[in-house]
C-alpha cells in the first residue's frame, strides 16, 4: 500500500524530509514526468511502526493533496487508511 501526492502539490518540500524510508521524491525526479513530488509506492510504508498518521500528510500544507493509493504486495498497510483517492489527512 501506498499514498499518493495528487496535482494539487505546490512542490513546498516540507514533506520530503518528513519520510522515515525516503520513498518521496521531488519534481527533478518524479518518474511520471509531472512536475510534482512524488512517492514511490513500492518503498511506502503508510508509516507503520513509524508514526501514527502518514508523516508527509502531516507536515502538507495543501489540504486533500495526499491520498491513499493502491495496493502493493508485501507493503504494509496503515490500519485506520481510507479508500483509495481519500486524502489521508481529512481537514
Ligand atoms: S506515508 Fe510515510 S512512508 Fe509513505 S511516503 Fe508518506 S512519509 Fe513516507
Ligand atoms: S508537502 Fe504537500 S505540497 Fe509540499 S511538496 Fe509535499 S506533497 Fe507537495
Amino acid at each position: 500500500m501506498a499514498v499518493v501526492i495528487t496535482d494539487t502539490c505546490i512542490n513546498c518540500a516540507a514533506c520530503i524530509d518528513e519520510c522515515p524510508v525516503e520513498a518521496i521524491v521531488d519534481e527533478d525526479d518524479n518518474p511520471t514526468g509531472e512536475e510534482i513530488y512524488y512517492v514511490y509506492a513500492d518503498k511506502c510504508v503508510e508509516c507503520v511502526d513509524h508514526h501514527e498518521v502518514p508523516a508527509c500528510a502531516e507536515a502538507c500544507p495543501t489540504e486533500g493533496c495526499i491520498v491513499w493509493g493502491d495496493t502493493v504486495d508485501g507493503m504494509p498497510e496503515h490500519a485506520n487508511r481510507g479508500a483509495n483517492g481519500t486524502p489521508v489527512i481529512e481537514e
